[in-house]
């Protein structure tokens, strides 16, 4: 049985999903202990849980350990079962980090599957579901499955009660792709968006991401949206020839929407100016397919502890080898190839 510490690295949520996602792709069975250790709160919230029992489901999984607050798990999947599946965190929990955790596997499964994800839909340090639909899916398309993502209804932390729904065509095996050159930037858009908020905070979001980068106006919008509860996002898209990226900030209770707007826009700026395809979210969510499809290459911001900690995550179930190659001062190219020493 392969065994993680859950406290080595980033320490977080996503050491956990990796290694789910894994063991239903490999069928090896693991123990994870000191589950999300560096977090203020460690061990398995509703988010977290929802994502054990998820994987469980499609794994068909014998799992030990999974009571709220856990912090260690034993994980036996049987086979992955693809088919209709309906998921609720129960909370404002991240609906698109459950996704995380069971997409691999379906993508890859014998046939189509059905989903629908109950929970949060834009939480601050998950990804958000313009940030799927828009920048992670379509890259996961190219490397071979249909990946349809719609988003029924937002849902905002502490609220919740959004609901995406995720219709995945298979494919027998991913393939290798490589973005090392974003190429000419040829559409730049920002929209915020408020429910139960105030519209003069989007607008004012809005006018901060457009003085700031020199846009004319028509490039900005704003939008009032339903929801279970107040939330506000500010989203900047970075439409290149080959690649799109996907920027959010997340309005909070006592944050002016000016900082809120000025803490995206230093994001944009570092992406536009390193001249890489593959921003810092992307990066690590990258690691997992990449090493699916056994090769591929991109180039990206200097990796987080996110996509350092996914890496060797990963290296526990998989023969991957990475290499990771400083090419300038912001650019980093991340190279994937089947383990030598292994195969
Ligand atoms: P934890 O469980 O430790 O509280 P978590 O479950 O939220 O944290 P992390 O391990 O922190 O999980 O991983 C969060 C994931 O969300 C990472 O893949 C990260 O890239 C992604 N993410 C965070 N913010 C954004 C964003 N603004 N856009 C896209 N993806 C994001």
């Amino acid at each position: 049985m392969i065994t993680i510490d859950g406290s080595f690295g980033e320490g977080g949520g996503q050491i956990l999903r990796t290694s789910l996602a894994l063991s239903l792709l490999t069928g090896k069975p693991f123990a994870i202990d000191r589950i999300r250790a560096k977090r203020k709160k460690p061990g398995l919230l509703n988010q977290h849980l929802t994502a054990v029992h998820a994987a469980a489901q499609v794994g068909e999984a014998t799992v030990h350990g999974d009571s709220l607050h856990s912090t260690s798990l034993v994980f036996e999947p049987a086979g992955v079962r693809p088919g209709q599946y309906r998921f609720d965190v129960g909370t404002a929990g991240s609906t698109t980090l459950v996704l995380q955790t069971v997409l691999p596997a379906l993508v890859l499964a014998s046939g189509p599957s059905q989903l629908r994800l109950i929970g949060g839909t834009h939480n601050m340090n998950a990804p958000p579901f313009d940030f799927l639909q828009k920048a992670f899916l379509p890259l996961l398309e190219r490397m071979g499955p249909k990946v349809e993502a719609t988003l029924d209804r937002w849902g905002f932390y502490p609220a919740g009660g959004g609901q995406v729904s995720v219709n995945i065509e298979p494919v027998p095996a991913l393939k290798p792709i490589e973005l090392l050159d974003r190429g000419k930037i040829v559409r730049q858009s920002a929209c915020a968006v408020v429910s139960r908020l105030p519209r003069h905070i989007a607008e004012r979001e809005v006018d901060t991401v457009r003085r700031k980068l020199s846009w004319p106006k028509d490039w900005v919008t704003t939008d009032e949206v339903d929801s279970s509860g107040p939330g506000n996002v500010v989203t900047v898209e970075v439409g290149s020839r080959h690649v799109t990226e996907w920027f959010t900030g997340f309005g909070r209770i006592g944050v002016p929407a000016e900082k809120v707007a000025g803490e995206v826009v230093r994001e944009v700026k570092r992406y536009i100016e390193a001249g890489v395809p593959v921003g810092e979210h992307l990066a690590d969510q990258l690691i997992l397919p990449l090493a699916l499809a056994g090769a591929g290459s991109f180039r990206t911001l200097p990796p987080s502890a996110h996509t350092t900690t996914n890496i060797e995550t990963v290296k526990r179930f998989l023969d991957a080898e990475f290499e990771i190659e400083q090419i300038e001062r912001e650019v980093h190219e991340i190279r994937v190839r089947p383990s030598a020493t292994k195969n």
